[in-house]
Order: structure tokens, then sequence, then C-alpha cells
């Protein structure tokens, strides 16, 4: 059959391509780009599908199908964000399915969800049926269909589907699958005065005397009153739980025509309610800085800006998006996830009040669609972590990503394996929206960027006010041995904490591990504590008294004696926050320790209820893992010390420097904001390693320029880029295997460095075998859509080979 009109979809599967449906005549006029339609797929399969295009060429070669469905009157996605779409299956190797699935929220994917219909050609002959299938064929005759759910609390049993089944058998019924939309407004119910009180004051007086017989309802009606002098609209629950009163009395009242309940959809997302406060006015600097972003805008598209840390970057970001909220256009505001509950929000919030909205990881479904709808209706400003990306922006005219050299805009899995900062420049460059990257610590791609002139930079020297930078300084442990205790702290980083302590002001410690001793050791025998499931020395962690592997989640109790030889104790190796915080107990018993890790900031409020503790003055010394570096602004810190400078910088990676650095420094500038000036002290058994030099010189320029000298020497990015090949199986041989015959393959493939397969550091993760490829390519066009391509026909070729078709190759463009 031929359709008049035919779609192109995307599903939300890793499916190669499109996919083309033919248009019912019925849906022709109502069927536009974006909306989304319901389609059979496999095996009687349904879903919803995205329009992408539209048009009258009738596919070869298949029966096309139809389009049962339309689900939007107006479109959820406009051809922008296609096109966004489109940029990132095509640069991060990701199907555009993954990429819808990555883009909507769940609550916009439907479900199938599976009804019950009396079929048309029952005769209604009920007089054969058993009891049970006769209430089910009644219920379906008054209503048109029922869920599974339905049927089973009209039977009131669980075990229903032997009678559903011999009731298809006789077609009795049939099955429908429909699919549903999970999304659901939340409603609130009010309660009110009928109308015929509303107005009449002396009819509401008899009211009030025909109540003295009936205590509790009278209690509730003045209640009402007392309230809608506050506020006319009141909300059933509050009113309950004011007068103390019951549904009962509440429906009473109902009956007897005085009350009426009435329901409205609201918001599920916290609104401002405060007031608005003015952005302060700028420091001269600050201005200057503005100054010379909007003298640059013309000729860039993104400005840098490289700003100390405390020298008010929101606020030059807050003046920025004034002048877009007075055009009318919108904002996004790309945060580190964890940023995101800290104190930006609130500030920015005070700024802009109700015209902020905020977008990360810990909402639920049906908030995240709320903030979905916001966007498209027009909100102002977003403030999100990197999959804010996706919202449906209608007038973007800037995006700022704040901590713009954070690795956390990465993602790891699933794909896409997308850059949310480099997402975001795409993004702009496809509204025509100009982009605000602001940093203490830039990365070398962004510092590259700058130098070949594809970036403006834009530099913020100074801190506000008389704050100073802090003095830093290295503390040398060879020489100041650590004792007493576990020996985890020199005399002079003691002796700081104690003088700062004594000033009434409060004391940061850095210790990137969480948990206790990162593993045990047997002595005798070199037997590690090591995961059933991973190729990693599991964590002790003292409190839960537990042994957890970081990598897969498993868990065990710790051993007293070595399995291997019953050598006892065993000893434990480097140490994790939750050692630092026991320790400091023995030195500083009267002090209030807290900590701040991934184990101690679970729940929605974790992180911001440490960080108010510690803005308030009831915590003293924190300890914690790099999230007390991220953007947090305490006015009281008086030393940061940061316990183990050398593991930060031995981390077996191209990039470890550049961490290490941007680490350090975001970490030190905790300290001294405000009045007098703070003091960072790095504990190390190597003060001479060049990175610690540049730090204590605060010399940034000159650690980029030798760190980019050596990343070109030996090819690293910014000068190349890398695409990480990751082959993934149960099986080590298998997956040897396929990754020497994709090397094989690709060494003649691709232009480029193709080093590998090697085995990774961690090789086994959840008991399965991890082997990678690196690929170092030329920046130059049309390389790396070669390098993919060659890998794309190697993944196909894959999967019509017996054994190996198993093995699941991800692809990590841009690696972090
Ligand atoms: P950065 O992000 O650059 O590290 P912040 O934006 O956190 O710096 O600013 C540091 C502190 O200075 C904050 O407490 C901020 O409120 C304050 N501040 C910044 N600019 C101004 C200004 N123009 N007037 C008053 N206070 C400011
Ligand atoms: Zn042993
Ligand atoms: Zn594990």
């Amino acid at each position: 059959m031929a359709y008049s009109r035919y779609v192109d979809v995307v599903l939300p599967l890793a499916l190669p391509g499109l996919l083309t449906y033919g248009v019912p005549d019925s849906l022709v006029s109502a069927i536009q780009f974006g909306v989304r339609v319901e389609v059979p797929f496999r095996k009687n399969k349904r879903y919803s599908a995205l329009v992408v295009g539209i048009h009258d060429r009738k596919p070869d070669g298949y029966k096309v199908k139809p389009v049962i469905g339309l689900l939007d009157r107006a479109p959820v996605l406009y051809p922008e964000h296609f096109r966004f779409w489109q940029w990132l299956s095509s640069y991060y190797f990701a199907s555009l399915g993954e990429v819808m699935n990555a883009a909507l929220p769940a609550h916009m994917k439907l479900d199938s969800e599976t009804t019950l219909h009396l079929s048309p050609i029952f005769s209604d002959d009920f007089d054969h049926l058993s009891d049970e299938a006769f209430q089910l064929a009644e219920a379906l005759r008054r209503q048109e269909h029922l869920t599974l759910e339905d049927v089973r609390k009209l039977l009131n049993k669980e075990r229903v589907m032997p009678l559903v089944h011999k009731m298809l058998d006789e077609k009795i019924i049939y099955l429908h699958t429909e699919l549903k939309e999970r999304y659901r407004p939340k409603q609130v119910s009010y309660v009110r005065l009928t109308g015929r009180y509303r107005q009449n004051q002396d009819a509401l007086n008899e009211v009030f005397d025909s109540l003295h017989a009936a205590p509790k309802q009278l209690a509730l009606l003045l209640a009402l009153m007392q309230e809608v002098h506050h506020d006319p609209e009141v909300r059933k629950a509050d009113l309950l739980r004011r007068a103390a009163a019951t549904s009962a009395s509440l429906n009473a009242l109902v009956k007897k025509g005085i009350l009426e309940v009435y329901h409205k959809h609201e918001s599920r997302l916290d609104t401002y309610t405060g007031d608005r406060v003015k952005v302060d006015p700028l420091t001269p600097a600050q201005q200057k800085a503005v100054q010379q972003i909007e003298r640059l805008w013309p000729e860039k598209d993104v400005v840098l800006l490289h700003g100390v840390t405390g020298s008010g970057k929101t606020h030059i970001y807050a003046d920025q998006i004034r002048k877009v909220i007075a055009q009318g256009g919108q904002v996004l505001y790309l945060l580190p996830e964890i940023a995101l509950t800290g104190q930006i929000v609130s500030r920015l919030r005070k700024f802009f009040g109700e015209d902020v909205t905020v977008y990360h990881s810990r909402l639920n479904n049906n908030e995240r669609v709320e903030v979905w709808k916001e966007v498209l209706a027009g909100k102002p400003v977003v403030l999100a972590a990197r999959s804010g990306v996706f919202l449906p922006f209608r007038r973007l005219q800037l995006v700022i990503v704040d901590e713009a050299h954070d690795r956390s805009f990465k993602q790891f899995d699933p794909a896409p394996r997308y850059n949310g900062r480099d997402a975001a420049l795409v993004l702009a460059r496809i509204f025509g929206a100009k982009a605000l990257l602001g940093t203490a610590t830039p990365s070398m791609e962004s510092l590259h960027n700058v130098e070949t002139g594809k970036y403006g930079v834009v530099r913020l020297e100074e801190r506000v006010g008389d704050s100073q930078l802090p003095d830093i300084e290295v503390v040398d442990l060879r020489k100041n041995r650590p004792a007493g205790g576990r020996a985890l702290f020199s005399k002079i980083l003691l002796d700081a904490i104690e003088e700062t302590l004594t000033a009434g002001r409060q004391v940061i410690l850095f210790q990137n591990r969480r948990g206790y001793a990162p593993s045990l050791n047997c002595t005798v025998c070199g037997w590690v504590s090591e995961c059933s499931h991973c190729d990693v020395a599991m964590t002790f962690h003292k409190k839960a008294r537990v042994m957890r592997c970081h990598y897969c989640g498993f868990a065990e109790e710790p051993r007293p004696a070595c399995p291997a030889c019953g050598n006892m104790p065993l000893k434990m190796l480097g140490f994790g926050t939750e050692q630092v915080e026991e320790e400091l107990k023995v030195f500083f018993p009267e002090a209030k320790v807290g900590r701040m890790d991934y184990d101690t900031t679970g729940g929605k409020q974790g992180f911001s209820r440490i960080v108010h503790a510690f803005d308030a003055g009831e915590i003293q010394i924190l300890v914690g893992t790099q999230m007390v570096t991220k953007g947090l602004d305490f006015d009281h810190v008086g030393l940061v010390g940061i316990m183990s400078a050398d593991q930060l910088l031995a981390f077996p990676d191209f990039r470890s420097a550049e961490r290490a650095f941007q680490q350090i420094i975001q970490v030190s500038g905790r300290a001294g904001r405000k009045k007098s000036r703070g003091k960072v002290l790095i504990q190390t058994y190597r003060p001479d390693h060049p990175v610690l030099k540049d730090v204590l010189r605060g010399d940034y320029d000159a650690f980029a320029r030798r760190e980019l000298a050596e990343r070109k020497a030996f090819h690293y990015p910014p000068f190349t880029r890398l695409v990480q090949l990751t082959l993934v199986h149960r099986n080590a041989t298998t997956v040897d295997t396929v990754a020497k015959l994709m090397h094989h393959r690709l060494v003649r493939q691709v232009s480029g460095e193709v080093l590998g397969p090697v085995v990774p550091a961690v090789a086994r993760i959840r008991n399965r075998y991890h082997r990678t490829i690196l690929l170092k390519l030329s920046r130059r066009k049309g390389i790396l859509t070669q390098a993919l391509d060659a890998i794309a026909a190697f993944v196909t070729s894959l999967k019509t080979q017996k054994g190996l078709s198993s093995v699941r190759v991800k692809v990590d463009v841009d690696v972090w």
C-alpha cells in the first residue's frame, strides 16, 4: 500500500539510522517536525518515536508500516536541536537513538502498557462463563478497557494470568498495547466557600449559627476564614493540619453545600519566593573585564574568562545574564554536577528569582519534564549539569561554562560519551549564541584555542575587595616526617591547624581518596585485598566495618588475617578521608570535624547540609575529597592542607600534571576569602616536582607553557585528538582475539597512531575483561570521520562472526 506522506523517525534504541513509516490520511495534516508519534516496531512492540523528516518518497524493499497515532500537538524538538543531535551522533560515535535516550527525560519516552478489551465478536453469551470470567466480561462491558492491575483489583487476587489466557483463547477478550504518557502533572486540592457564601455575609452568619452542634466543622470553617485572610488560595492539606480536622468534617461541610474542593496543577520545582536583590556594582577590575568581553564578542564566539579564585567571576556572569534577560533571550549556565547543590544556585536565585531554573541528575522524572516545559516556554536562565545541553531552548543567546576545566563535564557511560563543555559550544554556534568559559585554571585545550585565535581571552588577576591570594608553602616530608598515631600529619601542619583554630578560623584538609585505607596487604606473602569481581584492591571503610570495591560496589567483611598464609594483622596501605578524620580526633579532641566525600553526601541534601554546617561554623575542620575544591565560597577559612600532593601527581595519565595543578590551585582558592590572608600547606615527599614549583610561584603561565610543550612533543591533546576504544567481554581470550583483529585492521585503515591493544590497569570489572586501543589522530579535517568509519565497519563485520559478535566495543572520542 502506498501512502501520500512518509515520516522518518528516531526510536529511543541503539539502531543505526532512521526508520520510515507511512502516515495514514487522517494524520497527514497534523504531522509536523519534532512531534512524537506512536509506531509499531519488532514483534508488536510499540514505541514513541520522534518525527525528524516528512516526505513522499516510498521506501523500497520492505513493507512500510503505518504510524499508529500522534502524541503531541506541538513539537517537543526543533530543527536546531536535531542538528545538535546529529552532530553529537556523528562526533561521539553514538546512534541517534542513543542521543534521543540521553536527551529526552524518561517520562517523555513512553511506555507500552497492555490493556484488555472485550472482543466485538463476542456474542454477549455470558451463560457459560465461570464466575470470575463473568465478572471480568461485565466490567469490560461497562468500561472500555482494563489494565492487568485493574483486573487484579477487580478479582481481588494476584494470579490473574491463567484466567486472562483462557479468555484470550476463547476470543472473549483481546489485548491492546497502548503507549502511555508517564508524566503526570501534580494536582493540589484547595478549599473555598461555595459561591453562595463567598458573597453573602448574612448567609454565612447563619451557617455559623447552625454549626454550634458540630464543633469540629465549626473549627474547620473558622480556620478557613483565618487562612483566607493571608492567602485566598487555601490548600486542603494545610487547612486540615491547621484546624487539626479530619476529611470527614470537611466532607460534611462540602455535602451541606458550604465548602467546595477544587484542584489545580502545580509545579514540582522549587520556586524562589524571597526578594530579589540587585547584582552588586562591579568592581573596577570587573568592569574592565566586562568591557573587554563585550569588545571581543563581535569577533569571537567564545571568550575564556581566566580569573583567579575569588575574583568574582559569578558577578561577571550575572552582569551578562542580566543583559540577555533584558533582550528576551535565554542563558544556559553549565556547572559541574556537585556545584549545583552549592551556593551558586542560591546566589543567582537572589539576583534573578523565578527567572532561574535548575536541571541536574537528582531531579526526579516528573521534575525533569517540568523543567523541559519551562525551557520550551522560554525560561530565561537555566543552571544545569552537562545534560542541560539537551534542553529545548528557543532563544539561546549566551552559554556560560563555569569551572570550565572540570573533568566531570565528560560523560563516561553510556553513549553518547560527550563533553558537556564542547557540546555546549556547538549548541551555541547553532543558535548564533555567544559563549563564556570561566575558570581559574584553564585546560590546555582552552589555552591552545586562545593561542590559535579561536577564543578570545580576558584575565582577572585580582581578588574582590581586600582579599588576597593565599600564601602557599610546601612541607617537605623527608625532613618533616609525620609522627604520632598513624603518621599522616607533619608537625608543621599540626601547628598550623592549632594556630588557625585558636584564631577562630576554619581549616579544610584535602585528600582525594575516600574510605579509611585504599588496601589491606599481607607483609609476609604479598596477598592483597582484591575484589572478587574486579582486578582492583578493595578499600577498607572502618566505620562501616566493610571492605568495598569502588568499581563495582561489591562489599565484604574485613579479614582479620591473611587468607593465604594466616599472617596477622594485615597492613593498611595509604590513607583516605576517613582516616584523616579519625586521626584529627587524636590531636584535636575538642575540634568539630566534618567530612565531605561520596560516603557522607548521599541523599538529596547531603552535600548542601555539610556546606551549610561549615558555613555556619558548626564544623571547624572539613576533611574532603575533590568535592571540597568545587566552586565553594566560605568566609572564614584560614588554612587549607593538602595531605598528599604525591598521590595527585602520581596518576598514570597524560593529564595528571594538569589535573594536579588544577586541584591544588582550586582547593587553595578556598582559603582566605574576605579580609585576612589565608595559608596553604602542601605535604609531599617530592618538593622539587616542577608542578609544585609552579604552584608555589602561582605561575599558571609557566606551568602551561611547559605542559603545552610536552604535549606537543609527545603528540597529545590539544595537538592531537584521542579516541579510546574499550573492548569488553566475559571471556579474556575472546576479548584478546578481537582486540588484536581490530588493531590489525585499524592500523591499515586509520591515518594516525593506533596504539595497543593494552591490558588496562583495572583489566577486569564486574567479571568482564577489558582491553583498550588508543588512536592518536591529527586534528585535520576528515581524519576523525575516516577513523570512525573504519571503526563502524569493523564493528559491523564483528556481528557476523560466530563467537565474537558479543564483544562490546565502546568508543570514547576526546577521552578525558
Ligand atoms: P570566583 O568564582 O571568581 O572564585 P566568586 O564569584 O565566588 O569568585 O566571588 C568571590 C566573592 O566575592 C563572593 O563572595 C562574591 O559574592 C564576592 N563578590 C564578587 N564580586 C563582587 C562585587 N562586585 N561586589 C561585592 N561582592 C562581590
Ligand atoms: Zn600472607
Ligand atoms: Zn569490584
